[in-house]
């Protein structure tokens, strides 16, 4: 079996094969090629200790030395470097306690979470290395732990939700054995860092067979754990006309949405707020439901903000059928790229409640085509779009610098969004200096 190996990867291996030691592909990177995928990352498996390996490459970084991982740069591609090893106890369920380093290949291998992950690859003879039937697993599209998956889980909790990753980005099924222990352990993934987790959960979110991964993430209890808020929606009414209940309706949701991150989010957790209130206030509810999740797990401050925006705003009622007048003032108020992501989100929703695909499809184009529409009438829709700035009517009016400003530059704007025709520079300042003296009479 040859596997494409990138140029810098193999010149890395002959680096250290001509130095005397061994050097293997191992891991994601020959999971992958088997699949035909290509791989993200490329990592070598050697009898080098990383001091050793320093001294072979003219550039590294001692990334995660101290479990035995150098990054070595080869034409300026890094490639990560880890020397084999053998995990002492886990202790503490994050690290192992100690490292031996060794220099058989089938003992790096054994300590790998998943048989399809514990793979090797010898670049010079072409050869598989395949200790724990990892590309029988991979035909039958099997995930199961090296090992006793009871004792492999306690080790390091994070590979339960990495099973579940991997349910969904390879829409493989968990063997039977290794997802009969989930629940009872479920509870230890508590003890897993936040930013390890997220990074995960994000993984699992893009997958193409994420419904499956939600279901068995629902069914071990590790939702419980993880993303409680979410758990508490099973069996719970998503409303009226909905064939689904409430979490079945997100993760069908989730499932269909466009793949991108904060969209896939958005999907999952838009309706979390229903726990609290089947009103329109369950929006709001939810959007802060989402923020404080997001947050615990440590997201990044930008795709909380995406996911509470189109959470707080995907009740939001515009059709295509909608005034021109309404579609200027939506896409004013809410910008046109979150408008765009918020037509995707009522998709993914409408296919949470099981709308038939020609139906999502044909609203999805209807609102596109309009807001292109729009969009091509070059009217404004914020207020740099309006033929006068703060300045210009602070000028005008002979104002200060203050809100009253802002104020009246709002007002401008909502009357644009009614009338196009009223962006002329003479008709503002006349509709400024109106509302200003009614302002003003009104003891404003
Ligand atoms: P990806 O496509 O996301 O890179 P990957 O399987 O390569 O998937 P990495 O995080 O790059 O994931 O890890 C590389 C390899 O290290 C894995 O294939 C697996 O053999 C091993 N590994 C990673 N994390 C764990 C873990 N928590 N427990 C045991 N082995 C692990
Ligand atoms: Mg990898």
């Amino acid at each position: 079996m040859v596997i494409m190996v990138p140029p810098a990867v193999e010149q890395a291996c002959a680096v250290l094969r001509a130095q005397g030691f061994q050097a293997y592909l191992v891991g994601g990177a020959i999971r992958d090629s088997l699949l035909g995928l290509v791989p993200t990352d490329w990592d070598i498996a050697t009898d080098a200790v990383p001091e050793q390996v320093e001294a072979v490459f003219t550039r590294s970084l001692p990334t995660g030395k101290r479990f035995g991982t150098v990054t070595v740069f080869v034409h300026d591609t890094p490639i990560e470097v880890t020397t084999m090893r053998s995990d002492g106890p886990y202790s503490d369920q994050r690290r192992p306690d100690y490292i031996i380093f060794t220099d058989q290949l089938e003992l790096d291998l054994a300590r790998r979470d998943f048989t399809i992950n514990a793979l090797g690859y010898d670049p010079l003879a072409k050869r598989i290395i395949d200790p724990f039937q990892g590309r029988k697993h991979l035909k039958r599209k099997i995930l199961a732990t090296v090992g006793d998956p009871s004792a492999r889980f306690r080790e390091d909790p994070l590979r339960m939700l990495r099973l579940i990753r991997f349910q969904s980005t390879l829409g493989f099924k968990v063997h039977k054995d290794t997802e009969r222990v989930l629940p009872s352990l479920a509870g230890l993934i508590a003890k897993v860092s936040p930013e390890r987790m997220l990074a995960e959960l994000n993984k699992m979110l893009m997958g193409r067979e994420l419904l499956s991964a939600l279901e068995t993430f629902a069914a071990s209890t590790l939702m419980e754990v993880v993303l409680p808020e979410l758990a508490a929606c099973c069996g719970l009414c998503a409303g009226e006309h909905h064939p689904y209940d409430l979490l079945t309706h997100a993760c069908t949701a989730a499932h269909f949405a466009h793949p991108l991150l904060h969209l896939r989010w958005a999907a999952l957790l838009h309706d979390v707020g229903k726990q609290r209130s089947l009103g329109r206030d369950h929006a709001e509810l939810g959007a802060s439901l989402a923020e404080q999740l997001l947050r615990r797990l440590r997201a990044s401050t930008e795709l909380i903000a995406k996911v509470s925006a189109l959470i707080t705003h995907h009740m939001f009622d515009l059709h295509p059928h909608s005034s021109d007048r309404a579609w200027r003032r939506f896409l004013g108020r809410v910008g046109v790229e979150a408008t765009r992501d918020l037509i995707k989100l009522r998709q993914a929703d409408m296919a949470g409640m099981n709308a038939s695909p020609r139906q999502i499809l044909a609203y999805g184009q209807a609102m596109e085509a309009r807001l292109n529409d729009i969009l091509t009438q070059d009217s404004a829709l914020s207020l740099k779009d309006l033929r006068i700035d703060g300045r210009q009517l602070m000028q005008e009016l002979d104002l200060q610098p203050g809100p009253l400003v802002g104020q009246l530059l709002h007002y401008l704007l909502e009357q644009v969004w009614e009338d196009p025709e009223l962006n002329q520079r003479e008709t503002l300042v006349r509709l400024a200096a109106e509302q200003l003296k009614c302002l003003r009479s009104n003891g404003l």
